[in-house]
Order: structure tokens, then sequence, then C-alpha cells
């Protein structure tokens, strides 16, 4: 009974004894493969099981470890019950993919196709590692410190023997395709999350990552957003703010043109020209403030003569 629950180490597997050559592993393997082959009546597993055992002891290197943990009764990380650093769930990465969007298009409901290449560990070819449990890792030692799986190289994964014509050594890549929609008061700060749909599990404990969908705004020279007011900072001469002007503004106002008028003595750099609701959407049919800022240019030159005759109407004024 108790026998039958412990699992049988790679030697009772291929039924030979611990100190076969490699010709007696290599003609056991020949016989049971005959028998254990699914195509012969065998099971999947029992063949994998056969397998693995054959991979194992041929390696010269890999026997002498797989040994070396048989002798050692404490060091039982050959069955599937041993102990793991942690048993938890570890997350795969996710993956980010920024749209970008150009602050002149921010202004109407939008829609991009995103195409995304996953890769996926083929099951067809690829099965847990026995040794590790899949997990890459095993604590052993006296210490019970992290090791590094030999038979998987810290994968989690092995190949099989037979490997499908679908996939590419073992991992196939899946393309998928999003169709993301994003109204016109979502784009700021506009985030999807797609779960799972991130980076693909390969070892027992991992599961998948997410793919999260953002957008980027690409802003004009002189703007930026600080919490969805878009602040514009033009270049302004001192003599066109001393006397007034008109200056174009990167995004379509929701008024007839995209021209602010700044009146006389707009001059001190504290200055800032509030545009009401006429900014990014936010949601239920807000819209965010557009700030200007103008940067002052202090430069005068004496040619434009008109611009001082305004400015002395306008000083006159006071
Ligand atoms: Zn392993
Ligand atoms: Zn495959």
């Amino acid at each position: 009974m108790s026998d039958s629950n412990k699992k049988r180490n790679y030697y009772d597997i291929l039924c030979i004894n611990k100190t076969a050559t490699q010709t007696e592993i290599k003609n056991a393997y020949k016989k049971l493969a005959i028998i254990l082959h699914p195509d012969k009546g065998g099971t999947k597993e029992a063949f994998q099981e056969l397998t693995e055992a054959y991979n194992t002891l041929m390696d010269i290197q890999q026997r002498q470890v797989y040994d070396e943990h048989i002798s050692n009764p404490f060091n039982n990380v050959f069955n599937k019950t041993h102990r793991h650093a942690s048993s938890s769930k570890v997350k795969c990465k996710d993956v980010s993919y920024c749209i970008n969007i150009p602050l002149k298009n921010a202004f109407e409901d939008c829609h991009y196709m995103i195409r995304r290449r996953m890769t996926k560990v083929c099951e067809n070819c690829m099965s847990f590692c026995n040794a590790c449990a899949g997990y890459g890792i095993f604590m052993c030692g006296r210490r019970m410190t992290n090791t590094k799986c030999p038979f998987c190289f810290g994968k989690g994964v092995v190949k099989n023997t037979y490997i499908c014509n679908k996939c590419d050594n073992g991992f196939k890549i899946e393309i998928k395709e999003f169709s993301v929609d994003i109204k016109k008061d979502e784009i700021y700060n506009y985030v999807k999350i797609y779960d799972g749909l991130g980076e693909q599990p390969i070892k027992a404990n991992e599961y998948a990552g997410d793919f999260i969908v953002k957008v980027n705004m690409i802003l004009p020279h002189n703007c930026e957003i600080e919490n969805g007011v878009l602040v514009y900072k033009p270049v302004v001469n001192i003599k066109k703010l001393l006397c007034g002007c008109e200056i174009d503004v990167p995004v379509d106002l929701n008024i007839e043109t995209n021209k602010v008028k700044i009146e006389p003595l707009f001059c001190d750099p504290k200055n800032v020209l509030i545009i009401k609701n006429s900014g990014l959407f936010g949601k239920n049919g807000h819209r965010y403030n557009i700030n200007i800022q103008p940067t002052i240019d202090y430069h005068i030159d004496d040619k434009n003569t008109i611009d001082i005759n305004k400015l002395k109407d306008v000083l006159n004024c006071f």
C-alpha cells in the first residue's frame, strides 16, 4: 500500500538496477518504449515518464545529480510532494502597450487595432519537469536552500521526445488582436487591463500577467498636461504682451476659432489666462480648462514702430 504511493524512481521505471551501464539503459528503454508507446496501447503519461527516466539517466552529469538525490533520504526532492521555496503562485510580467494619440485627435472618439504576439508553451511538446514538479527550483541540503533544478535548468518544463510540427521547439506564438474603442471622455488617463493576456506562464507555480493598454498623448511644443488641464506656454514678445494681441492655441477650442485674445499689459510672468471648459474631455460631459501662460520674450527691435505707437496709446489710457 505504502509502496504504491511512493513515486517510483527512474531505475524502477526502466526496470534496471542502479549500476546499469549506458547500454543496459538504452536496451531497457527500447524494450519498454515498444510496450508503453501510446500508439502501441500505452498511456501518454507512462511513456513520458519512461522517456524522462531515460533522458536523465543517459546524461552522465544529470545521472550523477540524480543518484545523489535518491541516495539521500532527507532530500526528498524527487517526490512530487516535496517542499518548495514558496508554494504560492507567482504572476508573470504584465505587458504594457501605449497608444500614441496626438493632441489634436484627443477631442473625438477613436478606434485602434492592436496585434500582440504571445509566446506560449506547446502542451504537445513540453511537460512539467518531474524532478522539480515544474517549479524550476527545489530545496536541498541541510539548510534547505533553493537550488536551480539541474534537470530542466530551472525552466520548470522539459521537452518531450516527440516535438510536433506546429510549434517552434516547444513554444508557439499566438497572435491576439485587440479592438480598442476609446471614447473622447476616456482618452485622458485611459487604461484598460486585459486579465491574463500578458506574459504567459511556463512553470507550474506561475500564472499569466496582464496586458495593459494605455494612452500616451503626443503634445505640441510648449504644451503640457497638469491634472487634466492643458497648460500652453507660448513664447510671446514683450511688445505684444504690452500692446495686446491674439495668439493661436494648438487645439480647436469649443468656440469658432483657435485664437485667443490677450489683453494689453498682460506681461507679468505669473499671469495665467484661463480658458474655461475648452480643453480635454472629462467624465459626464465635463471639459477641463486650458491655461495659457506666456513665456515672455524680452527682445526688442526698433524696426517695427507700429507697435511702439500702439503701446503709447495703451499707456496713455492710464
Ligand atoms: Zn526541473
Ligand atoms: Zn509543439
